[in-house]
């Protein structure tokens, strides 16, 4: 295991780094992983499981790792993609994905086999925070947001929260996970397009229900613009916090070639914007900070 600790332990530190300068999160190395497992879970996503380094092992909910793709066919990524932790196991050394297989760097990622070797630079970036003491956490995800949120679950439960996991998707074959968050605690809320109760409306109805029975402290989401519109509303009536992670096409991830700036609202002002990068000041950000699209 060892021998596959990274082959550049860059090890940045907040000033050291470039421009990272409103993000802490380090170490950041480049991981040797190797492949245990890759699957597919249905007919669009994959769920990849490597042996990681101890750097690695430190990730947090909300942080993602940028992958070396390899070939896909005949053509190469470029650029690393981006991809968040779907679940970390320190005590056996592993770290997972769960990704739709889409353009050219997820069909390499698709092609990787057990014992394959995966380059993978990271931790990366700011992930979920939990508010001192939450009792009730709402995960609100639809598609491949869910992958990002799975995490979160696991580690507010660990905290001694409760997790409601709203999970929406175009049908029920398509609901990912959702056995891995039962086995970690959270109540499953399941809605899909098939049957007709993943609009905006019902989705409403069933938050407020569930936290008329138990409020929440924090609501969090990712995938979804009208989800998360609709979160952004609800936190505001209720008046807790809220975060989300976005997703954003990036270059290197380390926040030097400001290829993923995002506009959002200044702390506070409801009009006034100020411009971000997804990948070192995020890819987690306030909920009301952030301007939908
Ligand atoms: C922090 C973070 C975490 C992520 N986590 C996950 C995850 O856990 N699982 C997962 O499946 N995905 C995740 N993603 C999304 C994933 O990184 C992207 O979908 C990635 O582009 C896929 O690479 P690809 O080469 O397969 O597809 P690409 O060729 O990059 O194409 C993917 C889609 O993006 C469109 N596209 C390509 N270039 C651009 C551009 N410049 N601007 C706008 N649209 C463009 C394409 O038309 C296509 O629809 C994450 C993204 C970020 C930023």
């Amino acid at each position: 295991m060892q021998q596959l600790i990274s082959i550049s332990d860059i090890r940045l530190r907040e000033d050291e780094s470039p421009s990272c300068a409103s993000d802490p999160v380090f170490p950041v190395a480049e991981n040797l992983c190797r492949v245990v497992s890759n699957e597919w879970v249905n007919p669009e996503y994959k769920h990849l499981v490597l042996d990681a380094p101890p750097t690695a092992l430190t990730a947090k909910p909300g942080q993602f790792f940028h992958l070396a793709c390899p070939p896909a066919d005949d053509q190469t990524a470029f650029l690393r993609r981006p991809m968040s932790l779907y679940r970390v196991s320190p005590d056996r050394g592993q770290i997972e994905f769960l990704y739709k297989v889409q353009g050219v760097g997820t069909r390499g990622l698709a092609f990787l086999e057990a014992g394959d070797t995966l380059d993978a630079l990271g931790p990366v970036g700011r992930g979920f925070t939990l508010p001192e003491g939450a009792q009730h956490v709402l995960l609100l995800a639809r598609g491949v947001g869910l992958a990002t949120l799975a995490p979160l679950a696991e580690f507010a439960v660990a905290q001694g929260a409760a997790v409601t996991a709203l999970l929406s998707a175009r049908s029920r074959g398509l609901v990912m996970s959702a056995d891995y968050l039962r086995e970690v605690g959270a109540q499953i809320r399941i809605v899909t397009d098939d049957e007709n109760n993943s609009d905006v409306v019902h989705v409403e109805q069933l938050i407020r229900e569930v936290h008329a029975q138990r409020p929440f402290d924090l609501l969090a989401t990712c995938g979804s613009n009208r989800l998360l519109i609709l979160l952004q509303q609800l936190a505001k009536a209720f008046g807790i916090p809220g975060q989300t992670a976005l997703e954003q096409h990036m270059g290197c991830a380390l926040g030097a070639c400001f290829a993923c700036v995002r506009a959002f609202r200044k702390p506070g002002a409801d009009t006034q914007l100020t411009y971000r990068r997804v990948c070192c000041d995020g890819p987690v950000f306030d909920l009301q900070e952030t301007v939908s699209w």
